[in-house]
């Protein structure tokens, strides 16, 4: 049978610095948690790449049978521009800077957000929280932190004692002394340990915040950065909040918890000791933390100001993101990843010799959905199958998968038609929309252009690669006065008739 899939799922585990055979809880049914965006900027290409990574997971889950329920975070409320609970307000001073009030805000970039996702072929989460619709089981789970003696209040706010938490520190596999250390640069003194970190902030009353609530502690404030996520996995993945109570008795470990690697030693680490604190449950099976997207070895950031947008992508001619999806796939996504230009034109042009290729070998629409009887029988088809999925399921190796499908459009020994559907079975995990892309290439050249369009298309597609944008665009003029308009997509450019 050549699409049976192996089941034997291999994660790398945070927690443990190992690669585990996956064993959800409710088996098929998974259920994931992942760090999601604070809405306060554009959506830049090193968000791209660890949605992008997220997608492939939630793919190879499916794809290994498993039924996959992915809640992710909305951060909507602003937390502070330092980790350890001081700074400024990243959201609320956007929110001044752009002119606009904090929820204007968030929902322009939410809306820029989810459009990204879409435009990469990123499958939307099951749920999608915000934070600001949570505060009252966020308050309730600091009063159960409360009572159970892991908080205390200063002046600022409610605190986590990071002290009564025997295994803090775990995720980053560091002792709390390391981390004290790390965190000497704390200036809260009223702070038990240095390692402590606000659940609950109170507003700072000469300041005059857009976004604060009441609280059992005082008349305004908001909720400390990582309360938000544990949460929305309890409440989401566990249904631990009902008719205004929390109950920490009907928490179940959640199975796959995702992000970036930055959150290891503070996000996850305080996610980790303020849940189990209050479940006195293990919170989280598999821990999965991507790398980061870098350029000119430094992690692309809106702080240091070095990010891309899908704005500075299509100013340069990629309106379609599939090249840039084709590129993350390039690279593990436990590896650092240098972006540059150049890499992303290689993988324009091999994403478009895919492409070709497909099209070359589907001569006709009906291929697409009719397998044959050879991509069911051969031993040759049934040992790609095996390759790619030793790939995938070994923590989710793209760079090997893919070097199974150009080991498949290359095999001259098989059908056209047989490698399509081989490629097709394998797109179920990569997201390269291979068959939207197929057909409508197909579809386009079916119809009939006259000679003057193509001959104007190929005269500015020299323009284009010669860099004479003017000149490019008086042709495109011309198209257009012939009755076409033309749309550069990963396949060259697309020409629709007026209507
Ligand atoms: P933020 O909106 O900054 O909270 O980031 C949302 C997610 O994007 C987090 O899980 C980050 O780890 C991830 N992220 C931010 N910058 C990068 C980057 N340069 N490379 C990879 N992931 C990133
Ligand atoms: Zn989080």
């Amino acid at each position: 049978m050549n699409q049976e899939k192996t089941k034997k799922l291999l994660l790398f585990n945070t927690l443990t610095r190992q690669l585990e055979l996956f064993k959800p809880i409710f088996s098929p049914r998974v259920r994931v948690y992942t760090c999601g965006p604070t809405v306060y900027d554009h959506t830049h290409l090193g968000h791209m790449r660890t949605y992008t990574n997220t997608d492939i997971l939630i793919r190879t889950l499916k794809y290994c049978d498993y039924q996959p329920y992915q809640v992710m975070n909305i951060t909507d409320v602003g937390h502070l521009t330092s980790d350890r609970n001081t700074g400024e307000d990243k959201l609320e001073k956007a929110a001044q800077r752009e002119g606009v009030d904090a929820w204007q805000l968030v929902k322009k970039y939410s809306q820029e957000f989810f459009g990204v996702l879409d435009k990469l072929n990123i499958n939307n989460p099951s749920v999608t929280p915000k934070a600001t619709e949570n505060i009252a089981e966020m308050i309730l789970l600091v009063c159960e932190l409360e009572k159970k003696g892991f908080a205390y209040q200063i002046d600022d706010g409610i605190y986590f004692n990071t002290s009564r938490f025997s295994n803090y520190g775990q995720l980053a596999n560091v002792s709390l002394a390391d981390l004290e250390e790390g965190a000497r640069v704390e200036k809260n003194i009223e702070k038990k340990n240095p390692t402590d970190f606000a659940l609950w902030k109170f507003s700072n009353l000469k300041e005059n915040r857009q976004m604060e609530w009441p609280s059992p502690w005082a008349k305004r404030g908001f909720p400390g950065w990582h309360i938000e996520c544990s949460v929305m996995a309890m409440k989401y993945l566990s249904d631990c909040f009902k008719g205004g109570k929390f109950y920490p008795e009907r928490f179940e470990t959640i199975d796959i918890h995702t992000g970036g690697i930055e959150h290891i030693n503070v996000h996850h680490t305080n996610e980790i000791a303020q849940s189990e604190a209050a479940t006195n449950k293990k919170f989280v099976n598999y821990w999965l933390h991507y790398n980061w997207l870098q350029v000119d070895g430094r992690k692309m950031s809106k702080s240091l100001g070095n990010f891309f947008t899908q704005k500075d992508l299509a100013d340069r001619g990629y309106q379609d993101l599939m090249f840039l999806r084709y590129l993350f796939l390039n690279t593990h996504y436990r590896k650092r990843m240098n972006f540059t230009w150049e890499a992303l034109d290689q993988a324009k042009k091999t994403y478009q010799e895919i492409i070709y290729l497909l099209r070359k070998i589907i001569s006709q629409e009906e291929v697409i959905n009719q397998e044959t009887e050879e991509f069911r029988q051969t031993e040759k088809t049934s040992s790609y199958f095996t390759d790619f999925n030793k790939a995938v399921t070994t923590d989710l190796n793209m760079p090997q998968a893919l070097a199974v499908v150009h080991r498949v459009l290359k095999d001259k020994g098989l059908f056209g038609s047989t490698r399509w559907h081989i490629l097709k079975n394998f797109d179920q995990v990569l997201g390269l929309d291979l068959e939207k892309q197929v057909s409508g290439a197909l579809r386009e050249s079916k119809k009939k252009i006259p000679q003057k369009i193509k001959t104007l298309v190929e005269v500015r597609q020299k323009n284009r690669q010669e860099e004479n944008w003017r000149q490019a665009d008086l042709v495109r003029a011309q198209i257009e006065a012939g009755g076409y308009l033309i749309e550069d997509t990963p396949t060259g450019p697309k020409l629709t008739p007026k209507k």
